[in-house]
């Protein structure tokens, strides 16, 4: 079996000490990609500087909202300075109305730019949405153009968002959070998302699986996620790995 971890920020400063050891965990895991994504101006710096350094992992660009005073101008400009550097998507953007819910409006304007960035630079947008399901639904409803690649980050579905995600055919990334008992009302809407439009991801440092919740993650655990999902599938386990590996590299065109 083979992964790829399609949401990571190894640039976090509690790898700062120890990456090289931890990328070669990841690599005896069976993990050959690994999507690092950005979420400020300088975050997304960093993320194309790993991509430049290891040829297995590749960048993403993005403000998420807890960068809500970042500037797009500048994203977009970063973007140029580094076109060529296996800058795969615009992301994680969306919205987090749990980390703040009295700038709304402020999210949602940095959101809309960033679609309209995303699609400026023909590239998959990975969204971040917590808390805040209802207004995800209705600006990727009324901004992001048919036939724009979207993928839901960590997804926590709702009815409106799988109906979106059926009619649209985005994707959508499930991590460790499959495996928290209070989720188990995941099961019924995975199995009624098609395994072709799934991908999987760690969210690391964050999101450890069961059994290691609350320790520091790694690419390594996502067999644990592959498991989880294979038995939602009702799917043989390798079988479920080939099919993922195939949609991430299509989903972000993976050389
Ligand atoms: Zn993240």
């Amino acid at each position: 079996m083979r992964y790829i971890d399609t949401h990571a920020h190894y640039n976090d400063k509690v790898y700062k000490d120890n990456l090289d050891e931890i990328l070669a965990i990841i690599k005896d895991a069976n993990v050959d990609k690994i999507i690092n994504v950005g979420y400020s101006i300088e975050g997304s710096r960093e993320c194309i500087e790993l991509a430049k350094k290891y040829d297995y992992i590749f960048s993403t660009i993005g403000i998420h909202p807890e960068s809500i005073e970042e500037d797009v101008d500048k994203l977009e400009e970063l973007y140029n300075i580094n076109k060529g550097e296996k800058i795969v998507a615009v992301g994680e953007i969306g919205l987090d109305y749990a980390y703040v819910k009295d700038n709304k409006e402020k999210q949602i304007n940095l959101f809309k730019k960033q679609i309209k960035l995303a699609e400026k630079l023909k590239l998959p947008i990975i969204i971040h949405s917590r808390d805040a399901a209802l207004d995800t639904y209705n600006i990727i409803k009324e901004n992001v153009n048919i036939g724009t690649k979207l993928l839901f980050h960590c997804f926590a579905p709702t009815d409106d968002l799988v109906r979106l995600v059926l009619e649209r055919k985005y994707f959508v990334a499930f991590g460790g959070n499959i495996t928290y008992p209070r989720n188990i009302s995941f099961k019924k809407y995975i199995e009624m998302i098609p395994i072709e439009q799934m991908v999987m991801e760690t969210d690391s440092p964050y999101l450890s699986p069961i059994p290691f919740r609350g320790k520091i993650n790694n690419s390594s655990n996502l067999n644990i996620i592959c498991k989880k999902l294979a038995e939602y599938k009702n799917i043989n386990e390798e079988e479920l790995s080939k099919i993922l590996y195939n949609n991430s590299i299509k989903l972000f065109d993976l050389k």
